[in-house]
């Protein structure tokens, strides 16, 4: 068979992987690190389980759908449960608001506590849903580029009708125009840090983001998100792909512009097609060096970054759920303290996700697992050590602040991540959380497409398009092996 070799094992590369056993490629993967999944691991602090980095489950037909191009049925490889609260909403003046998945639950939450008319609210979901549809085909299930003219003609046409989508107004501008109430336009703002922009700049089209878990639904796996890695990692060996863990690849092999290999620590290993689930910059700057990178690519604004408090906290909170904000009193300032001054504001907004309210497991009897995440931008050199305990410092006030507790008294168990070790540990430019930021009106024109110019090399993962967050990188990898021909 036809050899085909994957650079990185990210849920990117490992569901392209399963992809090309069934067109059939013989397919290696080799991986700098010496385990699976990336961005989307697990971590172990006594007796507290932690998924180390994403939190958030959408869309998971597109991981059953791994299962079912390999003919096996997903359940027979992992499950998960729809959740009926989205998520807690806290806001500094008291307010609290229960995201219900359930629409109608939802508007009755509005209507009692924040006392306004709920149609906007409801238009507005209709609308996310409208954008989401007209949106979905032309940029996120297809490649955006077209080998001959880099821009099809079916994406010329989505851009003429993009008034009706919003393209020429931020997602701010939207929000504040659709919705009745400040503190409903700063949660349906928050929806631009889930691919890392920012609100305020990024466009109004992005307001699509919110019907994946207003409208279609947010999901948890039975024992927590490393059961999609465990899972997607199963079906792979199963099916016969090769991993080779600790080997990094050092350059990628060119011959007459077409792919010949990669070469690592043990030497050359030569292959048909080559598909890099290292980010896109970092491929053309550290593997193929002597290729012209795309400049547009290449100076794109980074996604911002994050910094993560793993806490084991020996005690159980009920006012809390899986997903938690404790929102900024200050949003845009928070959003320029990120992208325009690169730091973070002195009130940051602080996410809160506790996996252990669903499963048990992950923490011991009254205790609970706590991952605190505050945005933050990508590394530019900043000084982290001097960020991280300021940042630590502001999240142990706010949480104190708004749950009335003393929370640094019941951490029993801590560590973290700041942008220079997702850089170290992911390879991600600037320890970028989904590559580039969509903070310009034509970003997703300007994203990498799956293809190049050297003939069998491919691109998936989150750096490319369509873009980050597991739902995306999953597309990338149904988009990049729809584009290489049977082995
Ligand atoms: P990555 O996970 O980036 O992995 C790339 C792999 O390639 C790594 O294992 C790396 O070691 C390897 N590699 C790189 N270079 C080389 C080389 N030269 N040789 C060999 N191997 C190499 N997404 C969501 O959907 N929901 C969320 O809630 C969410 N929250 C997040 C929170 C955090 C803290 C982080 C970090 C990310 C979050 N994301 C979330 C984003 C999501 O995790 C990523 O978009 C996704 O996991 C990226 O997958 P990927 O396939 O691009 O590869």
């Amino acid at each position: 068979a036809k050899k085909a070799i994957i650079i990185g094992a990210g849920i990117a590369g490992i569901a392209s992987a399963i992809r090309l056993t069934q067109k059939g490629y013989s397919v290696s993967i080799f991986e700098s690190n010496g385990y699976a999944g990336g961005k989307l691991t697990t971590l172990q602090l006594g007796n507290y389980r932690f998924d180390a980095g994403p939190s958030l489950f959408t869309l998971p037909h597109l991981v059953d759908e791994l299962f079912e191009v390999a003919g096996k049925d997903p359940r027979d490889y992992f499950n998960y449960q729809q959740l009926e609260m989205l998520c807690h909403y806290f806001y500094e003046d008291g307010t609290v608001l229960h995201a219900f998945a359930d629409q109608e639950k939802l508007i009755k939450e509005v209507e009692s506590k924040l006392n306004i008319d709920s149609k906007p609210l409801k238009e507005y979901l209709n609308h996310s849903e409208i954008i989401f549809e007209r949106t979905r085909h032309s940029f996120l299930e297809k490649s955006l580029h077209k080998f001959s003219s880099y821009i099809s003609l079916d994406i010329l046409k989505t851009v003429t009708s993009m008034r009706k989508l919003n393209l020429f107004e931020t997602m701010h501008e939207v929000n504040e125009k659709s919705l009745n109430h400040p503190k409903l336009v700063q949660l349906f703002d928050r929806f631009a840090t889930y691919n890392g922009s920012n609100p305020y700049k990024a466009p109004g089209v992005l307001n699509s983001i919110p019907h994946l878990e207003f409208g279609i639904g947010s999901f948890f796996p039975t024992e927590g998100m490393h059961e999609i890695l465990k899972a997607c990692m199963k079906l792979a060996q199963e099916l016969g792909v090769e991993f080779h863990f600790n080997e990094e690849v050092k350059t990628i092999q060119i011959k007459n512009r077409k792919v010949t290999g990669i070469e690592t620590e043990t030497g050359i290993h030569t292959a048909e097609l080559i598909l890099s689930n290292c980010d896109v910059k970092q491929t053309y700057k550290q593997l193929i060096p002597n290729q012209k990178a795309p400049e547009k690519t290449m100076n794109q604004e980074p996604s911002s970054s994050a910094l993560i408090f793993y806490w084991g906290i020996q005690k159980s909170f009920p006012e809390l759920d899986v997903h938690n904000i404790l929102f900024s009193d200050d949003y845009k300032k928070e959003f320029n303290a990120i992208f325009d001054d690169s730091t973070v504001s002195d009130d940051p907004t602080v996410y809160i996700h506790i996996s252990s309210k669903i499963v048990s497991e992950d923490a011991p009897i009254g205790s609970e697992n706590w991952f605190i995440m505050v945005n933050v931008p990508s590394n530019q050199g900043q000084d982290w050590e001097k960020l991280r305990l300021k940042v630590r410092q502001l999240c142990i006030e706010k949480i104190n602040r708004i749950l009335k507790t003393d929370i640094e008294s019941l951490i029993e168990e801590e560590d973290y991540l700041d942008p220079i070790r997702i850089s170290e540990r992911t390879n991600s430019f600037g320890g970028a959380l989904y590559g580039a930021s969509s903070n310009e009106r034509m970003a997703a024109f300007f994203r990498h497409p799956n293809f190049s110019k050297v003939k069998g090399l491919y691109f998936a993962g989150g750096s490319v398009h369509p873009g980050g967050g597991i739902p995306l990188c999953l597309l990338s990898a149904k988009i990049a092996t729809d584009l290489i021909p049977n082995a």
